[in-house]
Order: C-alpha cells, then structure tokens, then sequence
C-alpha cells in the first residue's frame, strides 16, 4: 500500500529510520509542542527536539495464529524471526498477563484459577506511563479488555464488537452519560467527548447510542458491513491517524479465532462450526480437513490486512513486534481449538521484530514472556522482567509452559454433559518445557512426551523444579471476575466458557 492510500498527512514516512527533522507535521498532528519525555539532556534544545524523540512501538498479537499457518502466509512480513519461540500459555488470558508482566501467568495471577490482571505490581503499560510515554491499545478480544483488567496504564484502549459489551469502562460511561445534561445537548456533550477521545471505549458507545447520534465521524466508526475481528477497522482507525500520538500501541487481532469468519471472497469451504469440547472427549469429531481449510481461509484474510496495517504501522513506529499468543489444534493428540494442555502445536508461536535493519532467523529458545524486556529496553524503561532482551545476546534458557486446568465456566457446563472423571482429567494441570537445541517436552494426559533432544539430563524432574520455583499467585479457582450476562454469552461466543 502506498502513502497515497491514506486520507491525512501522516507524522512520519519513509518506512525505518529517522523521522524527518522539520518539526511542523508532528505539532501540528500532536496538536501543541512536541512532546519529548525521558531525554531531560534535550530539553531546553528544540532544535534538537524532533532528533530525540521518543522510539515507538506496536506490539501486535495475531490470536490464535499457528507457527505453521504464520509461516505459510507472512513471508512476506520482513524483521527478525524467532523460529523456536513458544507461549507461556495455550490461551489467551495467560499468555497476555505474561506479554505484560515479564513473568509466568500463574506469578502474575491472571489464568483460569486467577481470572483478571490485578496483581499488585505495575504492568507494562503502566510502567511506560509512569515514564511518560502515551500507551494505547486496540483489541479484538474480549479477553484482553478492560472487563478482566488489561487497560491498566493504557491512556485509551479501544475494542471491536467483541469487546463491545458491558464492561467496566461502560459503568463509567454511563455514569457520564446519567450525571450530564438532558435530551439532545446530553448526546451532543458525548458526540463531542467521543470525537476528542475521552472516553476510554469508544465502541461502547454503540451499545447505547450508535443510533441516537447524529455525529457523521461517530457513525462511520460503527458502520461495519459483517461482523469484525478487528482488522478492517484497525486499519481504518489508522488511515485516519487515530493514533498519531501513541508511542506504544498495543493491538489484538481475532481473525485467526473460531468462529472462522472471513470475508466470503475467502471462503473456500462450508461452514465449519463445531462443539470443540464434544470433539475432544469423545469421538464426535468434525471434519478435520474442513475445518483447518476454514482456518486458513482466515489466515490467508488476515494476512492480506495485517500487510495494510503492517505498511501503516512501519510508518508510525520505530518497532513493530508480531507474533501469535497460542496455536490451535485440528484433531491432533485428539484434541481441538484450544481447550486443553501444552501440545506444542498449542504452544509454539511466531515472534518477528520489524525494525531498522533487523532481518534473519534466529534459531534460539525464546519466550513469549522475553517481548516484555525487549520492550522496556528498547524504550528505555527499568523494571522487574524475567524476560531477556531479544535484540540483545540470548541466552541459552529453559523456559516453562503452563496450563492450568478448564476456566471454573467452562469446567460447569462439561460437567452437565460428561462424566466428572472425564472432565477432571481434562482439568489436570499439565505443564511443557522450552530449552536450547530446539528441546520441547510436555506433559500430556498420557503421560511425558517430547521433541528434540534436551541438554538437560533429567527434563521431567527440570520442569518439575522450574515449576516449584515459581511464586504462584493462582491458588484460588474462585477468584474470577464476575462477569454480566452479556460477558458471558460473548466469551461463550469465543469457546471460552
Ligand atoms: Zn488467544
């Protein structure tokens, strides 16, 4: 895609490097000084200002996304790719709590046992925050939204329909929306607070309001013609430069997600719905060769946005990071989606850091849980991270996969179709182990199994140490946030519940 394409000025162009050094297209967008934080060495230097501005990252997650299905269809995406990257986890919550935290879901609190990112220490966006940088985020995924706490330190976080239910941020709103003036001037006060972006969800609006305002810019934002996973109106928001200001930008993409949804001059199957959890414990299984056609339909869909929204982002940001927070599985070890264990077809993930002369592979051990230190080093920022800097000298590492047994939603429903012993064997916690030589082992319901051979002697009894190391925060199942009516229809919606 071209700059062409885009219907603002954009702040930066000519892909990596140094933005331009003529000042009036950055205050002019920022709409006041340019804004220069964590360089107090140039601050009294606005001939210099535009030189030391801060670097700028997207860290994007594409759900659901597997490492072979990233192969097939992103080649085109140029960076350094980590080919031996695994999750910390097999599904979303946790693997987002480690992005965010730098440590193991079940340190940070936040998995099935501990569901929300309420630990008592700062989290990624809060920590760039606190050192002035503007973090915002862009989610597809209920999961990763301010119902279960992942705003923390974002100066907005948006949402698409998915997202768009009665969350915590829609109290507030509502708050807003009862406490303020009457009739028409109470919908002209919220068009305007939308339009200069006080609100936190924008999408949340629509729940309530899409039809009532008259606002042309507030309509064209919820226009979607078939329901979204994210990627249009991504790609749309960032086309209007609805992000200009971001210095970190924080986005989770759901098309690679069941229900596989793409555009229908994608689809080259039938509808491929099915129930994940009959699938997995019992011999009703679909058709698998369908169902994996189905998901690369989405794949192949996403891929042709994710290079739109790549080329807008390359421009916009010193970094981009993709990379995936979990697999998916078609039927093999007999299991579907995303339901249970460690399978390192669950597990593996793609991570590629696009920047500035970075290309290549790199065949080391990494984790998921390392994209936290390498963005706090790259911004500059000094926190607590078990993660090790993927654009630095890695390290030979073992590093621990947790799965932590079935969300307590979940566990019930299983519970009134299967027998207890079944649904409790599929609710063992299960853990795997990443090392050098491109080691996996993994604990299955079976019993150990593993690929590549490991420079540790005793891999079973390693795991079992790495695990017992770890601080958990995860104890008690009954900690869930609560969630409405609405919540849970949509979580049941993604095969969460
Ligand atoms: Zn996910």
């Amino acid at each position: 895609m071209s700059s062409s394409d885009s219907p603002e000025p954009l702040i930066w162009n000519g892909g990596w490097g140094r933005r331009p050094v003529s000042g009036t297209g950055i205050s002019s967008t920022l709409s006041g000084t340019p804004q220069i934080r964590n360089s107090p060495a140039y601050a009294f230097h606005p001939l210099k200002l535009t030189l030391w501005l801060m670097t700028r990252i997207a860290l994007v997650v594409l759900d659901t996304l597997r490492k072979d299905a990233f192969d097939q269809h992103f080649s085109w995406l140029p960076g350094r790719r980590f080919e031996q990257a695994w999750s910390t986890a097999k599904w979303t919550m946790p693997a987002h709590a480690s992005l965010f935290t730098g440590t193991y879901a079940s340190e940070a609190g936040a998995n099935a046992n501990s569901e929300g990112l309420d630990r008592p220490e700062p989290v990624l966006a809060e920590l760039l925050s606190r050192a002035e940088y503007t973090p915002r985020a862009f989610s597809a995924n209920l999961m990763v939204s301010p119902v279960f706490g992942f705003d923390r330190g974002f100066d907005s976080f948006e949402g698409t329909w998915r997202v768009n239910v009665n969350s915590k941020g829609i109290t507030g709103w509502r708050e807003l929306f009862q406490n303020s003036h009457s009739g028409a001037k109470k919908y002209a006060t919220i068009a305007k607070g939308m339009t200069a972006g006080w609100y936190r969800i924008l999408p949340s609006i629509k729940t309530g309001l899409a039809q009532r305002l008259t606002d042309r810019y507030v309509r064209t934002l919820f226009e979607q013609p078939h329901r979204d996973d994210g990627a249009a109106p991504l790609l749309r928001s960032l086309q209007q430069n609805r992000y200009a200001d971001a210095d970190f930008l924080f986005v989770n993409l759901m098309e690679a997600h069941a229900p596989y949804d793409p555009p229908e001059s994608y689809r080259t199957t039938e509808d491929a719905s099915y129930d994940e959890v009959a699938a997995t414990l019992t011999d009703d299984e679909p058709d698998g060769r369908l169902v994996r056609g189905a998901y690369n339909d989405s794949v192949r869909y996403l891929a042709d946005q994710y290079e739109r929204i790549f080329a807008e982002l390359q421009r916009r940001f010193d970094y981009v990071i993709t990379l995936s927070d979990h697999g998916e599985l078609f039927g093999e070890h007999g299991s579907w989606r995303h339901l249970h264990g460690v399978y390192p077809e669950l597990t593996r993930i793609p991570i590629v850091i696009s920047g500035e002369g970075l290309s290549g592979a790199c065949s080391k051990t990494v984790s998921l849980l390392d994209v936290h230190r390498t963005i706090l080093d790259l911004l500059n920022v000094e926190a607590v991270s078990r993660g090790q800097n993927l654009l630095g000298t890695i390290d030979d590492r073992f590093y621990l996969v947790e799965y932590e047994g079935l969300r307590a939603a979940r566990l019930e429903k299983m519970r009134d179709r299967y027998p207890d012993e079944l649904v409790r064997s599929y609710d063992r916690p299960l853990n795997g182990l990443a090392g050098p030589n491109e080691y996996y082992g993994y604990q299955t319901l079976e019993g150990w199994e593993e690929r590549g051979s490991s420079t540790a002697e005793n891999p079973p009894l390693l795991l079992r140490e790495l695990a017992a190391s770890i601080t958990r925060r995860d104890e008690d199942r009954q900690s869930s946030v609560p969630v409405s009516e609405d919540v849970r229809a949509r979580l049941e919606d993604l095969g969460y519940a």
